[in-house]
């Protein structure tokens, strides 16, 4: 134990203000839902139940949609891109202004530490209506083609492992580019959605421009089949998204999917190696891990193995795993249950296949859905810790000798969201993010995100961009009117 131990540094809740139980945000107001069973929504560090959320049906995902189109037709696809702009504007000042009570609410309902949710959800989700707010009136100088404009009504269906964040890439935009919105949060971390409707209010956004339905994956199944959704914006599990794909096939619906990944996380032997284990730690135990695009394959050159090998162990073991209103804590709770059963099942796999487990070997609260920051090392291309996702603060590390080596099993999944660099070589950085089938390569970084640049994925990561410019072609129909 180290001589200096962290004073408890909490987070006061007192900033949040959560209602008992919540209704569907439609049309401009909060409605009840019109039959379906309520469901509680949890704090992952405390099992402590934070409210009872409204269950949406196939009637209320309809009447979402109506006022979506009413909101759309009468109002918002006729309103100039300047006048549309000024809303975003709006609803990236307010984010701003409340940023510490978001934060701590999505602390409360996901489980993630409050400095990550603080410095890294909130800055960001704003920085996309920022951005965005931006666009909105120069939408034909963006070189999208000739005279684009709108595509309609708007599904976005959303994850839990960035609750607010994510609704920003959907819902920015979404809106600056003139359509309405349907959106559903996860089950597990609908509470900053539904915040985020009173923002919508409290900007006079049009009624019905955006609308939040709650729900589980029934819900988010309603807004793929209903006919009045033009688009669809998916961000999720690649199962799901495969499902989506093939309920929407043979429609007209336009589909963004932004699905799994299984980064590799590259370490050559000339890389500076205390910066590539803080990047190693950034890339898989932020957020617990569960990330997207998180660095799950270390990929290191085998003169330095042993090396990394002990640093990283060394870096680890000073991890702080708790509360995640400590503000002095790096690794939170896991989302669920249901994520850490998942979790626990992939490492038992990794185990079986003869992989070597190591552990941080932390103290874990007694309540609430904890995992130790974990290292697999001796694991090989064909083990499933190598090729399936684990969204969890799990870590497979893998050998290599050449680039070429590096470039074959970095592209030797079923994924390709992501990648990391670390060398000190220019040249070694350009030839090897030409060879990575990824949608976006780091270099002697990890998980750097901006709104100007855009995300997505190859392969069974999906298909579409979101931020930047690219991300903008996904929301708008150019060319002649039909
Ligand atoms: P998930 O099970 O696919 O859920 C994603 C969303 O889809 C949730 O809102 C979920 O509802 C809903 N849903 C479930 N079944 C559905 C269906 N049949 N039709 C329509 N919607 C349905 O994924 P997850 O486990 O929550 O999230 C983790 C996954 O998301 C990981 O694989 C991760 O890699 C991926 N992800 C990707 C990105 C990216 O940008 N590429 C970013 C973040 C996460 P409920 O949760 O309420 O049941
Ligand atoms: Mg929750």
């Amino acid at each position: 134990m180290s001589p200096f131990e962290y004073a408890p540094a909490p987070e006061s809740r007192a900033v949040v203000d959560i209602a008992s139980s919540y209704g569907l945000f439609i049309g401009g107001e909060f409605v009840e839902a019109t039959g379906g069973t309520p469901f509680k929504t949890v704090n992952p560090a405390t099992e402590e139940v934070l409210a009872e959320v409204s269950e949406a049906t196939d009637d209320d995902v309809d009447t979402a949609v109506r006022a979506a189109r009413t909101a759309y037709t009468r109002v918002w696809s006729r309103m100039s891109g300047a006048d549309r702009g000024k809303y975003l504007f709006r609803i990236a000042r307010i984010l701003q202004e409340r940023a510490r009570e978001f934060a701590v609410l999505e602390t409360l309902d996901n489980g993630k530490p409050i400095k990550e949710a603080r410095d890294v959800d909130l800055p960001l989700a704003a920085a996309h209506f920022f951005y965005h707010a931006g666009w909105a009136d120069k939408l034909d100088h963006a070189s999208l083609g000739p005279d684009p404009r709108p595509l309609g009504v708007v599904g976005q269906v959303i994850p839990w492992n960035f609750p607010l964040l994510m609704l920003s890439w959907k819902i920015a935009p979404a809106l600056a580019c003139g359509n309405t919105v349907v959106l559903k949060p996860a089950e597990t971390t609908p509470l900053t959605a539904l915040l985020f409707a009173d923002v919508c209010r409290q900007a006079d956004l049009p009624p019905g421009v955006v609308n939040i339905v709650t729900g589980a994956g029934a819900t988010g199944q309603a807004i793929v089949d209903h006919p009045g959704i033009d688009k669809l914006a998916f961000t999720g599990s690649t199962a799901v998204g495969k499902m989506i794909a093939r309920s929407i096939a043979g429609t007209r619906k336009k589909a963004t999917l932004e699905l799994g990944g299984k980064a590799a996380n590259i370490i050559f032997d000339d890389a500076p190696i205390d910066q590539a284990v803080e990047g190693i730690v950034n890339g898989i135990f932020f957020n617990q891990g569960h990330v997207c695009c998180a660095g799950s394959r270390i990929l290191v050159q085998e003169n330095i193995a042993e090396e990394l090998d002990h640093r990283l162990k060394r870096r680890l073991a000073t991890l702080r795993v708790g509360d995640p209103m400590d503000k002095n804590t790096d690794v939170g709770a896991i989302n669920s249950r249901k994520q850490l059963e998942r979790i626990e099942e992939m490492v038992a796999v990794g185990e079986a296949e003869g992989a070597e487990r190591w552990d941080s070997g932390c103290d874990l609260p007694t309540n609430g859905f904890w995992f130790r920051p974990t290292v697999f090392s001796g694991v090989s291309q064909t083990h499933r810790i190598a090729q399936e996702e684990i969204f969890g603060p799990v870590v497979s590390v893998l050998t290599f000798r050449t680039p070429a080596e590096a470039v074959a099993k970095a592209n030797n999944t079923p994924y390709g969201l992501s990648a990391g660099i670390w060398t000190e070589k220019g040249s070694r950085i350009l030839w090897m993010a030409d060879q990575l089938r990824a949608g976006v390569v780091w270099a002697n970084t990890f998980n750097k995100f901006d709104p100007s640049s855009p995300f997505g994925g190859y392969k069974e990561s999906g298909y579409g961009r979101e931020g930047g410019r690219h991300g903008l072609e996904a929301y708008v129909t150019t060319g002649g009117r039909g």
